[in-house]
C-alpha cells in the first residue's frame, strides 16, 4: 500500500517537473524566421517545378512559398539558388534498428545491440534526406524508444512512425526461430500470434507500448527459414481481426505480402498498404484500386542483398527465395502501374545500409515511371499513406519545414536524390 502511494507521488512529481520544464522552454525561445532562396522548387504535390522560389519558415513550420514571396525583414536567408529544393523524403518501409551483415551475427546480437546502433542508422537516414520513416518492424520496442528520443530532441533522426514487432503466425515470416531447435526460446522478441483472440491481444499490447502503425505478415517471405516465399499464412478471419482491432485504436495496418492470395486477403481485410506485393496478379491489382490500398514497392535491396548472401553465410533456403523475389519485382511494379494502383516509396532499409534509401528510385524510373511521379511516391503519396498529409510530404504553408536540396535538377538526373546536399527538419538545419 505504502509502495503504491510512493509510486503515485513519484509520478506526480515527475509530471510536475515535465510541466515546469515545458514552460521555461516556451518563454525563452522566440520562433526564428528563415527564408530559403530555391533555384528550383519541386513542391512534392506534383505541381510544375518553380524556378527562383522563396520559402519562408517561422519556427518549425513553413508559412509562405512562391515565386514572388517577399523575404521578411530580419529573416535569416539560406541561399540554395544553385540547387533544387524538395520536401524531406519519406521512406514507408525501413528497419532502422538493424543493418545488413553476415548471417551468424543475427543470432548473437540482442535488442541492446540494436538500441546502441539505431541512433547511427537514424542519423544516416536523416542526412540522406529522409526526414520521416515508417519503421515496419523492430524487436522489443527499440523503435519506440528511438522515436521518443528523436521527438524529445535528445538525438538527431527522422520522424518515426513505429510498427514495433511484426505480427506473424507461428512458423510465419517473423517467427524468428524458424529453422532452429524447438527448444530455443525468444520470448518477447517477435510478435507471434495465432487465432483472432491472440491477435487482438497482441495488437492491443503493441499499441499500449507505443505502436503507431501495425505490421502484419500476411504471407511468407525470404529472410526467414519458412519453406515458402509466398504462401498465405493468416486466414481471412485473422487478417480481418488485425485491421479491425487496429482501427479501433486509430491505427492503420501495413501487410507484408508477396503471394497473390495473401495480398487479396489483406486488401479485403482493409489494410492501408501492401508491402512488397511481389507476385501481385490482375485481380489483386484491381482489388487494390477498388479499396484504395497503397503498394509500398521495394526491390533494390533484395538484389543488393542476394549478391552478398552466399558470402555472408545465409542458408540456401533464403538465397533461393530471394532469387524468386528479385525476379518478380519488375512485373509487379508494371502491373500495379498499368492498373493505377497507388504506389508509396519503401526500401526495406536495414537490408541495405541506412542512408542509401534513395537508390530505390533507380528501379522505379528504369521500369517506366517518370522522375516527377517517382518523387511523389516519397512525398505526397507516402504522407497520405501515413495519414500525415497535413504535416509532411510537401513544401507548403502550414506544414513542417522538412526541406532538402540537391545540387542540380533531379528531374533530369534522378541519381542526384542520392546526393542530398542540404537537410532541414522542423526548421532546423541538419546538413548544409
Ligand atoms: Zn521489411
Amino acid at each position: 500500500m505504502r509502495a503504491t502511494l510512493q509510486l503515485i507521488l513519484c509520478f506526480a512529481m515527475m509530471t510536475m517537473s515535465v510541466l515546469v520544464g515545458a514552460q521555461t522552454n516556451d518563454s525563452d525561445t522566440l520562433p526564428v524566421t528563415i527564408a530559403i532562396k530555391a533555384g528550383q522548387l519541386i513542391d512534392g504535390r506534383g505541381g510544375p517545378a518553380i524556378s527562383n522560389a522563396v520559402i519562408v519558415i517561422e519556427g518549425e513550420r513553413i508559412i509562405a512559398v512562391g515565386k514572388n514571396t517577399p523575404i521578411p525583414d530580419g529573416a535569416q536567408v539560406i541561399d540554395l539558388s544553385h540547387a533544387t529544393v524538395l520536401p524531406g523524403l519519406i521512406d514507408c518501409h525501413t528497419h532502422i534498428t538493424v543493418s545488413p551483415g553476415v548471417a551468424v551475427e543475427i543470432g548473437r546480437r540482442s535488442f541492446v545491440d540494436a538500441a546502441i546502433m539505431a541512433p547511427t542508422y537514424a542519423r544516416a537516414t536523416l542526412e540522406a534526406g529522409f526526414t520521416t520513416i515508417r519503421n515496419m518492424g523492430a524487436h522489443s520496442f527499440v523503435d519506440v524508444s528511438l522515436r521518443n528520443a528523436i521527438d524529445r530532441g535528445d538525438i538527431p533522426g527522422p520522424r518515426i512512425v513505429a510498427a514495433t514487432m511484426s505480427i506473424s503466425a507461428t512458423g510465419g515470416h517473423s517467427d524468428v526461430t524458424n529453422g532452429y531447435s524447438p527448444y530455443l526460446s525468444v520470448a518477447g522478441l517477435s510478435g507471434v500470434a495465432d487465432g483472432v483472440e491472440d491477435i487482438r491481444k497482441l495488437v492491443r499490447y503493441e499499441i499500449k507500448y507505443g505502436a503507431d502503425v501495425i505490421k502484419v505478415m500476411a504471407t511468407a517471405g525470404a529472410m526467414s527459414e519458412e519453406e515458402s516465399v509466398d504462401a498465405a499464412l493468416y486466414t481471412q478471419e485473422e487478417l480481418d481481426a488485425v485491421v479491425d482491432e487496429a482501427r479501433m485504436w486509430g491505427r492503420r495496418v501495413g501487410a507484408h505480402a508477396h503471394g497473390s492470395e495473401g495480398i487479396k486477403r489483406a486488401v479485403l481485410a482493409g489494410v492501408a498498404s501492401i508491402e512488397h506485393g511481389t507476385f501481385l496478379d490482375e485481380e489483386g491489382a484491381r482489388l487494390m484500386v477498388e479499396h484504395g490500398t497503397y503498394l509500398v514497392k521495394d526491390s533494390y535491396e533484395d538484389r543488393w542483398f542476394m549478391e552478398r548472401a552466399l558470402e555472408w553465410g545465409y542458408p540456401h533456403t533464403i538465397i533461393d527465395k530471394l532469387g524468386k523475389i528479385v525476379a518478380g519485382h519488375e512485373t509487379a511494379f508494371k502491373l500495379a502501374r498499368k492498373h493505377s494502383v497507388r504506389i508509396a516509396f519503401g526500401t526495406d532499409a536495414g537490408m541495405i545500409p541506412h542512408g542509401e534509401n534513395a537508390k530505390q528510385f533507380r528501379d522505379y524510373i528504369a521500369w517506366g515511371m517518370p522522375p516527377m511521379e517517382a518523387i511523389l511516391t516519397a512525398t505526397q503519396n507516402a504522407a497520405d499513406l501515413i495519414g500525415w498529409e497535413d504535416r509532411i510530404g510537401a513544401v507548403a504553408p502550414g506544414l513542417f519545414a522538412d526541406i532538402i536540396a540537391v545540387p542540380g535538377d533531379p528531374l533530369l538526373d534522378p541519381t542526384l536524390l542520392e546526393r542530398v546536399s542540404f537537410v532541414m527538419k522542423s526548421g532546423e538545419i541538419v546538413k548544409q
